[in-house]
C-alpha cells in the first residue's frame, strides 16, 4: 500500500522490531523501565533539557505541558490552527480548566506580537490569568524561522509568559534549516515531540521542561491514566528512531519537492511551488475533478490518500520516489478516462 494520508502510518522496520523484541523491562509507574529511562534521559539531554517525560501521544504530551504551565482558570494563546486548539478535542478546556485564547495564524503559520499583545489580560479578576503562548513548528509543513523564535522568546520573557511549542514535527524544521535541533529547542521552556510521525516509531512523544515542570507533568500523566507499565518495548522503539530516522527526513522533503512538481504539471491541481512544505505537499482541486471517485479509484489499486479540495498529501519512511511515480501515472490515467 503507497499511504500519503500521513506520516503518523508507517509501520517498525525489523530493525526497530527487533530492538523493541530486546528491550530491557521494568515497571515504569515505579521508576524501574530501563528502557523508558534511557529514553528519557538521553531525550532530556540532546534537546537541552532537564527533564523529559515518555508520553503515549503528541495529543497527551501537549496536555501535559499545557496543565504543567497553567492552573485552573489561567489561559494560553495559540494559533487559530494549532493542533493544541483545534485538533486535540479542546482537552485543555475539558481536562484542565484552562482557557484557550486562538489568535489567527498569519500566512506563514507565525503568530503577530501586536495581535498577541492586544489578547493578554490586564492583571484583574474580570479575566483569565493569560500564562502561556504556545507556537507549533512546523505548522502545515511550513517551517518558522529561527529569528521569530528568537522574537517570541523575548516577547515572552518581556510579558511574563511561558513559551511552549508544539513540535510534533520539529525534526523537520530542524532538517529544513540544516541546524541542530537545539537551535529551535533552546528558545522553549517546553517542547512536545512525536516520535511516531516522520521519525517512524509506532506510538509515543516526548515532553521536555525543567525538573519542576516535568514533574508536575508526570503527575497529571497518571491522573490522565497514561502512566503505563512495561512501556519500554515503545521507548526503545523511539530510541532508534531519534538515532537512526533524523537525518534521512530530508529525503522525504525532496520526495515532497517532486511530488509537488509532478502534481502541478497535470491539470486541474494548483500547486503552489513557492511553497516550501517540508514533508507535505498541498494542492487546490478543479471543481471539476471528482477527487472522492478518485481516491475510491485508486484505492483498488492499494494508493491511499484523504480526498479533499484542498489535498494534503504527505511523505514519510515508507513513500519512494518509485511510488510517487506510480500514484502520479495512477492519478493521470484516472484522470483520461
Ligand atoms: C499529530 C500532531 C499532534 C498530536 O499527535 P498524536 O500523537 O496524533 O496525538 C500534535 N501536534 C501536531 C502539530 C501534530 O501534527
Amino acid at each position: 500500500m503507497i499511504d500519503f494520508r500521513s506520516d503518523t502510518v508507517t509501520k517498525p522496520c525489523a530493525k526497530m522490531r527487533e530492538i523493541m523484541f530486546n528491550a530491557p523491562l521494568g515497571d515504569d509507574v515505579y521508576g524501574d523501565d530501563p528502557s523508558i529511562n534511557k529514553l528519557e534521559s538521553v531525550a532530556a539531554q540532546r534537546h537541552g533539557f532537564a527533564s523529559a517525560l515518555f508520553c503515549s501521544s503528541g495529543t497527551q504530551a501537549n496536555l501535559l505541558a499545557l496543565m504543567a504551565h497553567c492552573e485552573r482558570g489561567d489561559e494560553y494563546i495559540c494559533g487559530q490552527n494549532a493542533h493544541n486548539y483545534k485538533f486535540e478535542g479542546g482537552g485543555a478546556a475539558v481536562l484542565g480548566s484552562i482557557q484557550p485564547q486562538p489568535i489567527e495564524n498569519e500566512n506563514d503559520g507565525s503568530l503577530c506580537f501586536d495581535k498577541i499583545r492586544a489578547a493578554i489580560k490586564p492583571k484583574d479578576f474580570h479575566f483569565a490569568n493569560t500564562r502561556l503562548l504556545s507556537l507549533e513548528n512546523t505548522i502545515g509543513g511550513k517551517v518558522l524561522p529561527l529569528s521569530y523564535l528568537a522574537q517570541a522568546r523575548e516577547f515572552t520573557h518581556s510579558h511574563q509568559l511561558a513559551l511552549h511549542l508544539d513540535g510534533a514535527r520539529v525534526y523537520n524544521a530542524a532538517v529544513a534549516l540544516k541546524v541542530d535541533i537545539t537551535e529551535i529547542t533552546k528558545h522553549f521552556d517546553s517542547v512536545s515531540i512525536c516520535l511516531s510521525k516522520g521519525l517512524g516509531a509506532p506510538v509515543g512523544s516526548l515532553l521536555l521542561g525543567s525538573v519542576e515542570l516535568i514533574n508536575k507533568a508526570r503527575r497529571w500523566r497518571k491522573v490522565l491514566g497514561g502512566a503505563m507499565r512495561q512501556a519500554g518495548m515503545l521507548a526503545a522503539a523511539g530510541h532508534y528512531a531519534l538515532e537512526h530516522n533524523v537525518s534521512r527526513l530530508a529525503d522525504d522533503h525532496s520526495n515532497a519537492r517532486y511530488l509537488a512538481q509532478q502534481l502541478s504539471a497535470i491539470e486541474g491541481f494548483n500547486v503552489d511551488l513557492s511553497r516550501d512544505t517540508t514533508n507535505m505537499v498541498y494542492a487546490n482541486v478543479a471543481d471539476n475533478v471528482d477527487i472522492n471517485a478518485i481516491a475510491q479509484q485508486l484505492k483498488g489499486q492499494g494508493i491511499v490518500f484523504s480526498p479533499s479540495k484542498t489535498l494534503r498529501l504527505v511523505t514519510h519512511l515508507q513513500i519512494t520516489r518509485a511510488d510517487i511515480d506510480q500514484f502520479i501515472a495512477a492519478l493521470t490515467s484516472a484522470l483520461h478516462v
